[in-house]
């Protein structure tokens, strides 16, 4: 999946998510983007659609923001993100074993699940 080829505004909006090292809103994206000559919304979030459903990047969906994926990920291992409450900034990490326990649990409900993450709040060890 990772091998499609992005394109050249994909690519862009890729690096200005990995430079901002911390999760932005898509208003934010946009003004970091303004400078390399891409301004209008659906190219961006076109962008973010097509690197979230290459596993590229996240959107934590508590506060609304994307992030790049800190590194790649099975299907089977659940991203966490731990969200700073202070700095707004994100650790990702990949937990197998949560996984297998929530997909056993829905599974036992009939539900079947298509996408898990999950996203914990606090406050990180550099603000503490
Ligand atoms: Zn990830
Ligand atoms: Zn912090």
């Amino acid at each position: 999946m990772k091998n499609r080829r992005l394109a050249p505004n994909h690519v862009v909006v890729f690096d200005a998510l990995k430079k901002a090292g911390r999760p932005v809103t898509a208003y934010e994206l946009i003004d970091l983007l303004r400078p390399v000559g891409i301004s209008a919304p659906p190219t961006v979030y076109r962008a973010l659609n097509r690197l979230i459903a290459d596993g590229l990047a996240h959107k934590l969906e508590s506060t609304s923001a994307y992030v790049a994926c800190a590194h790649a990920h099975s299907n089977d291992s659940v991203p966490v993100f731990e969200i700073c409450d202070s700095c707004g900034g994100a650790h990702e990490f990949a937990d197998a074993d949560i996984g297998d326990h929530l997909f056993r649990r829905a599974s036992e409900h009939g539900f079947t699940v298509s996408r898990m993450a999950i996203e914990i709040h606090g406050t990180c060890a550099r603000c503490r």
